[in-house]
């Protein structure tokens, strides 16, 4: 226990909390700046178990605020959350890392949140925060919301029954378009830095069950213009579709295949309606013909005139050089097949 020695020190945390840390298991939903910040704090701290994922891979504009990533991963082409797994096994060999290189939908979320202590919020968008509020309010998990872009930040902890839920506070996501994005607007490293060691302080203080240290309210920072504000606490509403009336509306099967369009990066990400196992080998030699294609154990490139093709395992694609998702679709149709 030498290694945790100043950890035990902490009175808030002792003895006892280090034991519970070993025993605890953590997911990360989003394995970007925010996502990166959780997973290296949270093995660092003896989280027995850390549950890593993330539908993206890494590249090079990743690395001034994902911390959790070298230029090797960037050239390598590898799914952050692989990439993620390989770096937190070296910060620490105890801690068991289950990487999951998938898009969070309503077909798996409630498997990835099974069993979890707690779940910290490292996604970019609401569509996700929602099925994740939806999934851990329907199973009685412990979340922490998180977002970060530009100098501005905020985050809340949602304990079902007891704190308000993200629906409560948020009840409709901002249209789209709408809000600012990292991809449009930017985003410094400090207000991660901030955001995550707030969400991390609070994942240790359920994890290790000091509930009245919790901070209770919606927190916000803007680390460029100087404000720091506190809201609540609050209590669940009783009319909240989702902690109130129960209605899980995300979790709901959609049917049919999901299309997003990856907001400001100019890319459209094609998931099919059944997740399929694609053969690499035999889908290079396929597409070889029709431009250049590379591939690892994760994921295919295939780069044909303007556009580029992300395939992974399970057949989803980040199609790259369009934000349209008619002209994604159908270089989906003409190069993957369906
Ligand atoms: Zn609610």
């Amino acid at each position: 226990m030498d290694r945790y020695s100043r950890q035990i020190l902490f009175s808030g945390i002792g003895a006892d909390g280090q034991r519970r840390l070993g025993q605890a298991r953590a997911a990360v939903i989003g394995c970007g700046a925010l996502g990166s910040a959780h997973a290296e704090s949270l093995a660092r701290a003896g989280v027995g178990r850390l549950r890593l994922v993330d539908r993206d891979f890494v590249e090079s504009s990743n690395l001034q605020r994902q911390t959790m990533f070298t230029e090797r991963d960037a050239t390598e082409h590898l799914p952050k959350a692989i990439a993620a797994a390989n770096h937190i096994r070296e910060i620490n060999s105890e801690t068991v890392v289950e990487p999951e290189v998938l898009d969070v939908n309503h077909t798996n979320i409630e498997r990835l949140i099974r069993g979890c202590d707690v779940v910290l919020d490292g996604t970019d968008n609401f569509a996700t925060r929602y099925l994740i509020n939806d999934a851990c309010i329907k199973h009685g998990v412990n979340w922490i919301y998180g977002a970060a872009v530009g100098s501005y930040g905020v985050t809340m902890t949602i304990r079902p029954g007891t704190s308000p839920c993200l629906r409560c506070i948020f009840e409709e996501a901002p249209p789209a378009g709408s809000a600012p994005t990292c991809d449009t607007v930017g985003v410094i490293m400090p207000i991660i830095s901030i955001v995550a060691a707030v969400q991390i302080t609070e994942a240790i203080k359920l994890l290790t069950g000091q509930l009245d240290q919790l901070h209770n309210s919606l927190m916000q920072f803007d680390v460029w213009r100087n404000e720091w504000r506190r809201i609540g606490p609050g209590t669940p509403l009783a009319d909240c579709p989702t902690c109130g009336r129960r209605e899980f509306s995300t979790l709901a099967d959609t049917g049919g295949e999901f299309v997003a369009v990856l907001c400001g990066r100019n890319a459209v990400q094609v998931c099919p309606a059944r997740p399929i196992a694609i053969n690499f080998q035999a889908l290079a030699q396929r597409l070889s013909a029709a431009g250049e294609v590379k591939f690892n154990d994760y994921l295919l490139r295939f780069r044909a005139g303007d556009y580029e093709l992300t395939v992974f395992q399970d057949a989803r694609s980040i199609i790259r050089g369009t934000d349209e998702v008619a002209i994604a679709r159908s270089l989906y149709a003409r190069y993957i097949g369906n």
